[in-house]
């Protein structure tokens, strides 16, 4: 497939967030070249009067000065921000990251200001940046998401055809866990009547905390104008009786309804009891507050060491 990748410097970073569970994002890239079928970026797309069909992700914008423009957005604040979500509108790990470093040169910043952040993301690279990710998490909370929603080839191959598969993504949560890094596996999003049925997620949480995952969480299909009829047309051309099935259960809305779309919560609950995260893996790193004096910023342990050898 070919993409095409257009260098536009950006004016602002840092995002303020409206209706997710976080305030802030960036988003070092615009469009993604993982072209997830289920996509929610593509409504936005479709509002925008852009391309949400097969051709969204074939176009990315590469901000070549966000992590100039973040420093100097830190630099303004005295206090860090509630946590900096990187991956909300675009995979921070998708393949074009290999060439730019965008992503890394903000961690390099987020590590400067001790500010906390949160990534999700489809891409094994993130292991690149397992140095620069500790850096970070020395002195604010890093909240890693590695999501794998299915460890189904046919699965992932139809519904996720531009990501790395799943054993490559849990491969990473190795060497992320292993790093002593807060690592989650992200069962999302799970597709009703097929990647939620009780032997699907057993496989995966299982997986998943075998590779270390001390975290894990669960989101179902999202389908708003945009997405739905590209994921539907998609599913179409593999499992046409499927893509019927899910076109009448989302017929006039995005989301489903409880109790269906509440079963995969309980499922994970009972799951994440009956395999432990794997007893080998390390602690994980627990930030050390940073301390203000006059002249510069210094760990707490650092001045209680001074103090001790005084
Ligand atoms: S990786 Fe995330 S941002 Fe990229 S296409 Fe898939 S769902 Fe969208």
């Amino acid at each position: 497939m070919i993409v095409q990748y257009r260098i536009e410097p950006c004016r602002s970073a840092l995002n303020r967030v409206q209706g997710m569970p976080f305030e802030w994002s960036l988003n070092p890239y615009m469009g993604c070249a993982h072209r997830c079928t289920f996509c929610y970026v593509r409504e936005f797309e479709r509002r925008a009067e852009r391309p949400s069909d097969d051709r969204y992700g074939r176009s990315i914008r590469v901000k070549t000065n966000v992590a100039q423009v973040l420093e100097r957005e830190l630099s303004r604040r005295s206090t860090p921000l509630p946590s900096v979500v990187i991956g909300a509108a675009t995979d921070p790990y998708q393949p074009c990251e290999g060439r730019f470093k965008l992503t890394r040169a903000c961690l390099d910043v987020f590590a400067r200001h001790a500010q906390p952040i949160g990534i999700i993301t489809r891409g094994p690279l993130i292991v690149r940046d397992i140095d620069v990710l500790r850096e970070v998490a020395r002195h604010a909370t890093v909240s890693i998401n590695v999501s794998i929603p299915t460890l189904d080839d046919a699965l992932w191959r139809a519904t996720e055809p531009g990501t790395a598969p799943p054993e490559a993504r849990l491969k990473a949560v190795r060497a992320l866990a292993d790093a002593g890094l807060s690592v989650a596996v992200a069962l999302a999003p799970l597709i009703p009547g097929i990647s939620d049925s009780v032997p699907s997620m057993t496989a995966v949480v299982r997986a998943a905390r075998e590779a270390g995952a001390n975290k894990l969480w669960t989101g179902m299909l999202y389908l708003k104008p945009g997405p739905k009829e590209h994921f539907l047309a998609t599913l179409g051309e593999v499992w046409p009786e499927e893509a019927a099935r899910l076109a009448r259960l989302y017929e006039g809305r995005a989301y489903l309804d409880r109790p269906l779309g509440g079963a995969p919560q309980q499922t994970l609950r009972v799951l994440r009891d009956v395999y432990p995260r794997r007893a080998s893996a390390p602690d994980v790193m627990k930030p050390e507050p940073r301390i203000k004096t006059q002249d510069t910023e210094v760990p707490v342990a650092a001045m209680q060491l001074g103090l001790a050898l005084m």
